[in-house]
């Protein structure tokens, strides 16, 4: 194992690997530090959507910014990262949504983005598959340039990018340690040795809060259980991803003809919990084929669990912390890290290395929650 490094950072999820890239592309020096397999937190669990329709500027603007990069990382890594833009169709349920998806649609096509409001009736145009009156649907918005990508694909072609522009990658090594001397980051502790550096990022996932602490750090981040199913191949039926703020419930067909979705289990489950229950087994086969009843003749292969790091407003908490300033966080993405990985690796790699950052970020650090100023996104599920 080396023992000095330009910035360390830990965590060998999306994130953590795309950040390697776009450093190593900027000719820094950097290591990731994966205590497991890369993508074995919630980046190998994830339902992998690239979604841009946020209430917030800041989610719509990341993953707008993220969408231009999925679209050319295939040709920049010389390998397909499985991007398929299918669009996603957001239900409507009533007038209170209805209000809401207007407030939302506004503020994205101000940003630039291509989506519209459907009427209850335009809705099979888009997924022909769907029971709108099961669904209990007035409308609703769709982008069709949403979507999803494979996220082992896509973090394995990040990680492979950056070791070939001069990365290191050190898999099942543990980070027990952050070393700190006045105020000052010195570098970490990990299982197989110390590796000194000035600048440590926080890339955790779940785990993120645990690392904070070893600096000293408090984060609000509060780690969730989610769950997630995929059931047999079916034929080609739909492109879209299918969700409901309401419900919770989101759900797309894979390429290979699985269907892929989740929903909030009935209880709500804190903490590193992992155990896949029969209770959201069968919410989410009720709500699912109350979509699409057709589904109740295809069988559910598997069933899995994942953590979302959950913020106070569901943004995630990007940049250095107060004190400790060599500390760069890259963590709380909530149920949509995949999506703005892109766009937020380009811009820690920015403020890194001292540039102006293409889009302002401030308002994302740490800090905004001792000020309680900030909103919370409404546009979640899961
Ligand atoms: C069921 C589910 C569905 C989701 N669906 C979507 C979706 O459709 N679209 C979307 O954009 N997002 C989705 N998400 C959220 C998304 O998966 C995450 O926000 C994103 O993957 C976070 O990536 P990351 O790299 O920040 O963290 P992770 O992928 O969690 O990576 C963090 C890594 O840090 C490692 N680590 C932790 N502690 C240490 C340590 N001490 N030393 C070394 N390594 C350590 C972990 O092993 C882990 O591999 C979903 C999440 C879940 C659980």
């Amino acid at each position: 194992m080396i023992e000095k490094a330009d910035v360390v950072i830990i965590g060998g999820g999306v994130n953590g690997c795309a950040l390697a890239y776009e450093l190593a592309s900027k000719g820094i020096n950097n290591v990731v530090i994966e205590k497991n397999h890369l993508a074995s937190g919630a980046t190998g669990r994830c339902g992998a959507g690239i979604r841009q329709q946020w209430s917030t500027k800041e989610n719509a603007t990341l993953a707008i910014e993220s969408v231009k990069i999925f679209e050319r990382l295939s040709e920049e890594f010389g390998e397909g990262i499985g991007l398929r833009q299918g669009g996603y169709l957001i239900a409507i349920h009533d007038e209170d949504d209805m209000k809401q998806a207007e407030k939302n649609v506004k503020m994205q096509r101000f940003l630039g983005l291509d989506v519209d409001i459907l009427e209850a009736d335009e809705i099979k145009e888009v997924v022909p598959i769907l029971d709108v009156k099961g669904m209990d649907a007035i409308g609703a918005t769709f982008c069709p340039t949403d979507g999803h990508a494979d996220p082992f694909k896509t973090t394995y072609a990040y990680a492979r990018a950056a070791t070939k522009k001069g990365a290191k990658i050190y898999r099942f090594t543990e980070v027990q340690g952050i070393l700190t001397e006045n105020g000052k980051i010195k570098g970490v502790k990990t299982s197989k040795g110390t590796i000194k550096a000035d600048i440590v990022v926080n890339a955790a996932g779940a785990w993120s809060k645990k690392i904070a602490e070893m600096a000293g750090v408090t984060l609000p981040n509060v780690p969730y259980k989610k769950e997630i199913m995929v059931t047999e191949r079916m034929t080609h039926a739909f492109d879209s991803m299918v969700i409901s703020f309401k419900d919770g419930i989101y759900f797309s067909q894979q390429e290979e003809g699985q269907i892929l979705g989740g929903i909030p289990p009935p209880e709500t489950v804190t903490g590193y919990e992992t155990t896949p229950t029969l209770s959201f087994l069968r919410h989410m086969s009720q709500t699912l084929t109350r979509y699409v009843p057709v589904l109740k003749h295809i069988n559910v292969l598997r069933q899995w669990t994942g953590f979302y790091d959950v913020t106070p407003d569901a943004l995630p908490i990007l940049g250095e912390v107060k004190g400790l300033e060599r500390f760069i966080q890259c963590n709380g993405f909530s149920g949509h890290g995949f999506m703005l990985s892109p766009m937020v690796a380009k811009l820690l790699a920015e403020l890194i290395t001292g540039e102006k950052t293409s889009l302002p970020i401030g308002r994302l650090k740490l800090e905004r929650f001792e000020k309680m100023e900030f909103e919370r996104e409404k546009s979640v599920v899961g």
